[in-house]
């Protein structure tokens, strides 16, 4: 490759910004950091800048920005710090950057993650609520603009892996049968039901298989997780909510599967590490190394598949509920579960809460067509306020 890459990483402070930076960093005659952005961890932000010195970093604010500028300066670097959420769609529709790493949690990387769409870059999609809330309008701007949409979320990149390169023409045209996503079933698979009741925020984020974020760690726990994840699958795939079937797969080494007309079954597996599918996207078409330690069968020695129970899961439930009504019905739910999963980290609530709010607020609100950001941010503000009635009404 004779130019470097010029790479926005959008939450680099976070899990998957870590690990993005993690990769790029053992390939530096590949990639450049071009702009970095953090929100609370204004340390860890001015850390990251002096190992990767990009030349743009985002805060939260302008007291924010102005500390980092000053620290930066002080250590003789040029990075030009920026604050708010204009200057993160700048970091992303810069006309000098060529991917942008999605990876601010949930609908606040919405905006970020549309403008890099909107400026044809070659996007890498870890944020899957972003899609989650906009759906058509998302696709339909990457149609738009050309840009390069590669999923980071270890299923759907494993998807991608399995699907042969023309399956925009169609699932059908290309000879899939069905989308086969799997799911850890994460830290209360066989919890009884009962002590659901009773489980804490620590509980709830010690993932078995996966080291990530807070909010997608409760996720994992409810399998809203998995839930968003399918209605990510049929945006990224034209997928029909019914041509995607969620597998409990316990040891988290594949990633999902592709069932083809033919009988045969693609998968793609590796050790639960999110340096594998961030390398893949990163380079693609290419490979490059990730760091992350070749695959052990023979330490693995089973692999093991349950069907999801909805009692137990009902956030799974009430997700493909909202899959199959379209429209503003997604962005309701992305919302009323940010809001609940927000709560139950504040301990304002109880695990099992999270599904019961999820549920007033899709049942309390019709969906309604979405023809413009402005009507998913419309429906994603209804939602938290239907939300925020639940907490005041309970008393949280
Ligand atoms: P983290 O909580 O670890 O990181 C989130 C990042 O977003 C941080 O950099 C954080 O900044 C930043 N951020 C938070 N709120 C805002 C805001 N209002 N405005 C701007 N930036 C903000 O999350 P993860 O890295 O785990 O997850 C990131 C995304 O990737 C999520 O959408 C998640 O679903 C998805 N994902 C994550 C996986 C994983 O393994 N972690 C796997 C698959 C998908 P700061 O920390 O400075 O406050
Ligand atoms: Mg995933």
């Amino acid at each position: 490759m004779s130019q470097l890459q010029q790479i926005t990483v959008l939450g680099a402070t976070g899990s998957i910004g870590l690990s993005t930076l993690g990769v790029i960093a053992r390939h530096p005659e590949r990639y450049q950091v071009f702009a970095l952005t953090g929100f609370s961890r204004l340390r860890e932000l001015e850390q990251l800048c002096l190992k990767h010195c990009p030349q743009f970093a985002v805060t939260a604010d302008e007291h924010s920005a102005a500390q980092l500028q000053g620290a930066l300066r002080a250590a003789g670097l040029s990075t030009q710090v920026l604050a708010g959420a204009e200057a993160l769609c700048e970091v992303s529709a810069h006309p000098d950057v060529d991917a942008v790493m999605a990876a601010i949690v949930g609908a606040a990387g919405l905006q970020p993650t549309l403008a890099a769409v909107e400026a044809g870059k070659k996007v890498l999609l870890a944020n899957k609520e972003a899609l989650v809330m906009s759906g058509d309008l998302f696709i339909q701007a990457v149609r738009r603009s050309g840009a390069v949409l590669l999923p980071i979320d270890s299923e759907h990149n494993a998807i991608f892996q399995c699907l042969p390169g023309d399956y925009a023409r169609g699932l059908g045209a290309v000879g899939v049968r069905r989308i086969l996503l799997t799911a850890s079933g994460g830290p209360f698979r066989e919890t009884p039901l009962a002590e659901l009741e009773q489980v804490s925020p620590e509980q709830a984020c010690a993932h078995p298989n996966w080291s990530m974020g807070r909010k997608i760690s409760v996720d994992s726990a409810s399998m809203m997780n998995k839930g968003l994840e399918l209605i990510e699958a049929c945006w990224l795939f034209d997928a029909k909510p019914p041509q995607v079937e969620v597998v409990i797969h316990p040891q988290s080494v594949i990633h999902s599967l592709v069932d083809y007309v033919d009988g045969s079954v693609l998968a793609q597996l590796g050790n639960p590490d999110m340096r594998t599918p961030i390398a893949h996207a990163l380079a693609w078409p290419q490979r490059i190394d990730s760091g992350v330690a070749p695959l052990d069968l023979f330490a693995v020695a089973r692999l093991d598949f349950q069907r999801p129970d909805e009692q137990r899961f009902p956030c799974l439930r009430l997700a493909r509920q909202a899959a199959e009504a379209g429209g503003s019905a997604p962005a309701l739910l992305n919302a009323a579960n940010e809001v609940a999963v927000a709560a139950f980290l504040e301990r304002r609530i109880r695990f099992p809460e999270i599904a019961r709010i999820i549920d007033e607020v899709l049942n309390s609100e019709a969906s309604t067509a979405v023809e413009s950001l402005g009507a998913v941010l419309a429906a994603d503000a209804r939602a938290r306020a239907l939300a925020g009635e639940w907490l005041n009404r309970h008393g949280r």
